[in-house]
């Protein structure tokens, strides 16, 4: 079977490892994919950086209970944090950066900071 440009779909001739028929179509393709990882990396920075700012907005003495609508209401994205903390005994705190939360009951969180409790 005759292997195709992966940009172009031009039929390619030579070494049999030979993926691109030119160094533009190369290029291209190479370009379309970093710029597709770096808008979706950066929608994920983004939306972390924005869920850190709005913990540490609320949590300005590094202990604070608040409402999960309080959260909800600001943006917050229960989807995105940077990594979870579990405790001996069973509690999962999560964490974006320095700034977590734990959920304290039903309609609240309890906010952390990380030195906090890392001590
Ligand atoms: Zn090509």
């Amino acid at each position: 079977m005759e292997k195709q440009c992966l940009e172009c779909q031009a039929p390619l001739r030579g070494r049999a490892d030979k993926k691109f028929c030119s160094d533009a179509c190369r290029n291209s393709y190479n370009n379309r994919l970093n710029s597709d990882a770096t808008n979706l990396m950066r929608n994920v920075n983004n939306t972390l950086r924005k869920n850190r700012r709005i913990l540490s907005d609320l949590n300005p003495t590094g202990k604070a209970r608040v409402h999960k609508e309080t959260l909800a209401r600001k943006g917050f994205n229960f989807s995105y944090f940077t990594n979870i903390y579990q405790t001996k005994s069973g509690n999962t705190y999560f964490f974006c950066y320095d700034q977590g939360y734990i959920e304290a009951d039903t309609n609240h969180f309890t906010l952390v900071r990380k030195k906090e409790y890392i001590d």
